[in-house]
């Protein structure tokens, strides 16, 4: 008879073996490629002032505000126009006092002006012949209807970020915009966390891989393929993939791999109560218990070569259930990511569970209310191989264990897939 605990009991020492994983290591990743999801693994700093040189807001004249006040109110003032700059290398000319410059968004700002006058405000309208007709206004002068306050429409360097200021702090999520803001800082390279490394391991020797033709008796592997893809989800990497027939010699020679390559070893299959238990046979050194739930009751917990392995149950539901319940919010934190937060709702119908079980039924939110006022049904019947009726829950219900029925209307715990 093997040992019986409970599930907050089996969390509590999954999250013991694993406490190693927390401390990830840091690599580097251009920020031009493969940033984007990966979480930064200390705060970046601007190495300068962005903007980093005064520049101009608009397409216009860049003046002095003293020169452009009318001389009565409504009166416009007339400048001469003596130069062109554009957002281009060079420093230009510094402006003389009683003149403009043409100036292009972006273009550095003449020492001497303080103002930039946007086109449309004077009586070219437009530089851009291919806009609104020719542009209008003479080559030489341009007319402006009324004063400007120093300072407008110049970008100040440093006003975006000053030097030595944080652009992106420890625990970023990188995202598209993250990357922006780094790339116009200049920085090439990002310090990024190293994602845990996990080894996916299906047991079963009926087991033959999605796009092969299955023999008789014979079934696809869904929990390769689907733990693979929650290792991803919850921010770890796949540092190997295997499918291994119920032989304990090669479940053993496989597993002498996986724990050399990976930080963390997953099993499937093979570990409940019937005669060909391939993964308890495999491994010895590894505590096989009863955890009181449905679906997802035999788990197995241990070292192997110095690597922590656990080992889920086979039926799909069950696999994927304990992922979520045991692993999901371990790997996410290793990784710098947030737990996924359970919420609380409402039963759309009333339900009967086994005393003594804790239950995770899967479930569907069937109003988009959201936080405690949300309802859930239940989807698919509760056995652990409906596979395709998971993929139609969005949640998992979570029916505590002293509970026999529980009434429609009465709150539960959901946790979101
Ligand atoms: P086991 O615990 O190995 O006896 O597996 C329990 C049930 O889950 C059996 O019906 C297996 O065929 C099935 N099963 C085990 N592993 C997988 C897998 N990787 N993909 C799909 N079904 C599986
Ligand atoms: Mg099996």
């Amino acid at each position: 008879m093997s040992e019986r605990v409970d599930v907050e009991q089996h969390r509590a020492d999954v999250a013991e073996l694993l406490a190693g994983l927390a401390d990830r290591p840091t690599e580097e990743v251009p920020v031009h490629e493969g940033a984007v999801g990966r979480v930064l693994a200390s705060d970046v700093v601007a190495p300068g002032p962005l903007p980093r040189f005064r520049n101009s807001q608009m397409d216009g004249f860049a003046v002095r505000a003293a020169d452009v006040a009318p001389a009565r109110p409504g009166a416009p003032v007339t400048l001469p126009v003596v130069g062109d700059v554009a957002a281009a290398p060079g420093e230009p000319a510094p402006l003389e006092p009683g003149t403009a410059v043409r100036i292009m968004t972006g273009a550095p700002v003449p020492v001497g002006a303080d103002a930039v006058v946007p086109v449309e405000d004077t009586d070219h309208v437009t530089f851009n012949a291919r806009g609104d007709g020719a542009p209008r206004g003479s080559a030489t002068k341009v007319e402006i209807a009324r004063g400007r306050e120093a300072g407008e429409f110049v970008r100040e360097p440093g006003s975006d970020v000053a030097e030595g200021a944080v652009v992106l702090r420890a625990g970023t999520v990188l995202a598209p915009h993250h990357v922006a803001a780094a790339a116009a800082c200049g920085i090439a390279r990002l310090p990024v966390r190293v994602p845990v490394s996990v080894a996916v391991v299906s047991t079963g020797s009926e087991l033959v891989a999605p796009g092969d033709e299955p023999g008789p008796g014979q079934i696809w592997d869904a929990n390769g393929p689907a733990l693979a893809a929650a290792v991803v989800a919850a921010g770890g990497r796949v540092g190997l993939r295997l499918a291994v027939p119920d032989d304990p010699e090669v479940v053993r020679t496989g597993l002498e791999r996986a724990a050399a390559l990976c930080d963390l070893v997953l099993t499937t299959g093979g570990v409940s109560q019937g005669a060909y238990e391939v993964v308890k046979d495999a491994l010895p050194e590894v505590t096989f218990r009863s955890v009181a739930m449905q679906p997802g009751g035999p788990q197995g917990l241990g070292r192997f070569a110095g690597t922590p392995v656990l080992a889920f149950p086979g039926n799909p539901v069950s696999a994927q259930v304990s992922f979520v319940v045991f692993l999901r919010d371990l790997l996410r934190q290793a990784g710098g990511l947030p737990p996924v937060r359970r919420v609380p709702a409402a039963l759309d119908a009333a339900i009967v569970s086994p005393a003594g079980r804790r239950q995770l039924l899967r479930g569907r939110r069937v109003d988009d209310a959201g936080g405690a006022g949300a309802r859930v049904a239940v989807v698919g019947g509760p056995g652990s191989h409906l596979v395709a009726s998971m993929a139609a829950a969005d949640v998992l219900i979570d029916v505590p264990a002293a509970a026999t029925r529980l009434d429609e209307g009465a709150e539960v715990i959901t946790w979101p897939l």
